[in-house]
């Protein structure tokens, strides 16, 4: 046994892994280019208070919370939003609204290890602060269809909630924050009995929990026909109807504007993070369980950490589940880099050699340089194997004739070159 292994729940990502990864979180970069947003980068570890204030017991219990040197009471990030609410109370408050911000990263859950699953995980997050318009809300789901598709997944679908449904019905029924949290704990777990038995406990009265069954229980994939019926079992629950009407409204804007995607509307759905205020959302595959990504809306956030009232809506979404999503539809990940390698044999050649790479990647062609001394014979042997496209072998002769052989690795064919002509050769072949 090797001395020294991973943590449990933490990975090392050899180079496939890494360029799969990077190649989902640059594409999340490239979205956030399209819709306007801005990078910010804060840091891993904040204040424990900060991070445990509203992210809900169930982040709160997994935070890798230690003490750091000087005796603070710090944590590694368990999510970014709490980062991004700081900033607003904080370096951004006086910025003109809205604000589109992006972070992604590496976030902590001491999670219990399974598949897409991990104690170290990555996440692109998205929010947009200062709009309470259901126009907000679409540009988050529009955004989250465009990277999937740009990815190439298939067959994705959104699974659709608002949290002021449940929560409009439990305040008339005198059913207090922290007793409404514990019940969205219990939602988001799928301990529905448990939840309407905790109900009836708390004292919600008969119809109320008759009305809280039926939310519950709704469910389909044409927003007009389950929010039309759920708003006339809403009528004595006025916050719970209006947030029926907000969810109705966001749906209805998105399908007349084209953005399409196969939707199931759950108002029984909750999210375990306490801070969401209205539509919640979460995206999935069907060849998996787990979510790849999800957000909502949290309109009180940034006021609970001393910044002005200001809504907001936000996304992230688990770069590594949808990593792992593109193995499982076979995707290809990345459009192979055609890469040269550069031989040289002899001392005098290597120098030139050299000269002769740097001049290459001056114009964005990529290239392995020898560096090992091996024969050609051998280094050819290793280029093929690591699927390098052409390799460029100089030897003394060569080089005192001002050429250079261009070897195309796959058919073997080959041809003297000018050197001076190389990087004109090899970026029309590589265009
Ligand atoms: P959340 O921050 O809980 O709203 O999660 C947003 C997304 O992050 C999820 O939909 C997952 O894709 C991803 N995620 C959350 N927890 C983990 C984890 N422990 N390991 C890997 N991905 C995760």
């Amino acid at each position: 046994m090797p001395k020294f292994q991973t943590i449990r729940g933490m990975r090392d990502f050899l180079p496939s892994e890494a360029e799969k990864l990077r190649h989902v979180e640059g594409t999340t970069q490239q979205i956030a280019n399209l819709y306007g947003f801005k990078e910010v980068i804060t840091p891993l570890v904040e204040h424990y208070d900060l991070l445990s204030a509203k992210s809900g017991d169930e982040i709160t219990a997994r935070m890798y919370a230690f003490k750091d040197l000087g005796g603070r009471k710090v944590a590694l990030r368990p999510e970014f939003t709490a980062s991004i609410a700081r900033l607003m109370a904080t370096a951004l408050r006086n910025q003109p609204k809205p604000l589109r911000l992006f972070s992604s990263g590496t976030l902590y859950r001491y999670d219990e290890p399974q598949f897409g699953r991990y104690r170290e995980f990555w996440q692109s997050n998205f929010e947009i602060i200062g709009s309470p318009r259901p126009e907000a809300d679409v540009e988050v789901l529009s955004l989250t269809k465009h990277l999937l598709d740009t990815l190439g997944l298939q067959n994705y679908w959104f699974k659709i909630g608002h949290m002021g449904i449940l929560r409009g019905l439990l305040s008339k029924e005198g059913v207090t924050d922290e007793q409404q949290n514990t019940l969205m704990q219990l939602l988001d777990t799928k301990q529905m009995d448990k939840a309407l038995k905790t109900t009836k406990e708390i004292g919600v009265s008969t119809k109320g929990i008759a009305t809280l069954q039926e939310i519950l229980e709704t469910k389909g994939k044409d927003a007009s026909k389950v929010l039309t019926s759920l708003k006339e079992t809403l009528q004595k629950y006025p916050d719970s109807m209006k947030a029926a009407e907000n969810l109705h409204k966001i749906l209805q804007l998105t399908q007349d504007s084209g953005i399409k995607f196969s939707q199931s509307i759950e108002t029984g759905f909750a999210r375990g993070l306490e801070y969401y205020t209205g539509m919640i959302f979460e995206v999935l595959i069907p060849e998996m369980t787990i979510a790849l990504g999800g957000g909502g809306r949290y309109d009180k956030l940034v006021e609970l950490f001393g910044g002005e009232p200001t809504p907001a809506i936000g996304v992230a979404h688990g770069l590594d589940r949808i990593a792992l999503a593109i193995d499982k539809q076979n995707l290809p990940s990345k459009s192979i880099q055609e890469t040269t390698a550069i031989i040289p044999i002899g001392e005098e050649a290597t120098t030139q050699a050299l000269k002769v790479a740097l001049q290459l990647r001056g114009r964005g062609i990529a290239v392995e340089f020898e560096v090992m001394g091996r024969t050609v014979t051998r280094a050819l042997q290793d280029a093929d194997r690591r699927k390098t496209t052409f390799a460029l072998i100089l030897g003394p002769k060569e080089l005192k004739d001002g050429k250079i052989v261009l070897r195309h690795l796959k058919t073997h064919k080959q041809q003297l070159v000018d050197i001076k002509d190389v990087a004109n050769i090899l970026s029309e072949r590589i265009d």
